[in-house]
């Protein structure tokens, strides 16, 4: 066990980035607030604050090698929580313009598919049985608030649902909110400068699920195509139910 650095740790968000920033830095942290202003699902449910959620993804080998890092035994839940094992290179292809589609080649390697909804759940289970680690729905950082000399951050003010707005100190804060509009608005009013942002606006997504066709001796058979670069469209699992349920949970 190592030595704690401090009290109290307060991450902003119960996104993937959130949900990682908490179980990373909770062994140095007597608690670890995680705030979110959605109601967080029991299960693998949309939400309003993640509606990029919603769109296909795709976990690469390295993002599911780090989360396996960090939450030991999570490929094993996943699975048992529905996701579908594909071998990469030869079950999911990845189609794009320009050259044709890379030959079907076994790389060695497992890749898992699921919504991306299901890993953030499968990640909160595993947050919800960390003691010292506590997931607080419906509760919206309103403000980063700045220790006298206003050298750091020492608080986050928060509003539950109704309810009065509440204050709750921080030795470290981590603004996993996505878009870091509560860092931002520190940054103006303590007069720091402020970090240059990419715009990414000129960018459209679209997805749809389709239906595989049956692959000759069944299994699972997955491709992703994205056409255009400006234009996105993503064939999904189609597995043994025809792709009609990507997640099963009990
Ligand atoms: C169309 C699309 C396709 C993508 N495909 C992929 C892919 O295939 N693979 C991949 O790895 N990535 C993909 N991404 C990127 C990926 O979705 C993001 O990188 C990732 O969601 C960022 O996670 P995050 O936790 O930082 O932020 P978010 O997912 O945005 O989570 C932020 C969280 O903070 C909460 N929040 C916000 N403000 C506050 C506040 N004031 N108080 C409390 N809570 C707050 C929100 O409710 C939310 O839960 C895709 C993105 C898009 C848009």
């Amino acid at each position: 066990m190592p030595d704690l650095l401090a009290k109290h740790a307060v991450v902003i968000g119960a996104g993937m980035g959130g949900l990682a920033a908490a179980k990373g830095v909770a062994p140095y942290f007597e608690k670890v607030f995680v705030l979110d202003r959605d109601a967080l699902p029991e299960g693998p449910a949309a939400r309003a604050g993640t509606p990029q959620a919603r769109h296909a993804h795709a976990l690469l080998a390295g993002g599911q090698k780090a989360l396996e890092a960090l939450f030991p035994g999570i490929e094993l839940d996943l699975v048992n929580a529905g996701a579908v094992a594909v071998r990469g290179g030869r079950d999911i292809t990845l189609d794009g313009p320009g050259p044709e589609p890379l030959p079907r080649r076994d790389l060695g390697f497992d890749l898992l598919c699921m919504s991306r909804a299901l890993i953030e759940c499968v990640c909160r289970r595993s947050l919800m049985k960390e003691p010292n680690i506590e997931l607080c729905s419906r509760s919206r950082v309103t403000e980063l608030v700045s220790s006298p000399d206003h050298s750091r951050v020492a608080a986050v003010r928060f509003e539950q649902d109704q309810g009065e707005p509440q204050t709750l100190a921080a030795d470290l804060v981590v603004d996993a909110s996505g878009r870091g509009a509560p860092t931002l608005s520190f940054l103006e009013k303590t007069g720091s400068p402020k970090p240059k942002r990419r715009n990414r606006d000129q960018y459209r997504v679209r997805n749809r699920h389709l239906r595989n066709p049956p692959r000759p001796g069944g299994g699972v058979d997955g491709r992703r195509a994205v056409p255009d670069p400006s234009a996105y469209a993503a064939r999904r699992i189609a597995s043994a139910d025809g792709g009609r349920q990507m997640d099963r949970f009990p």
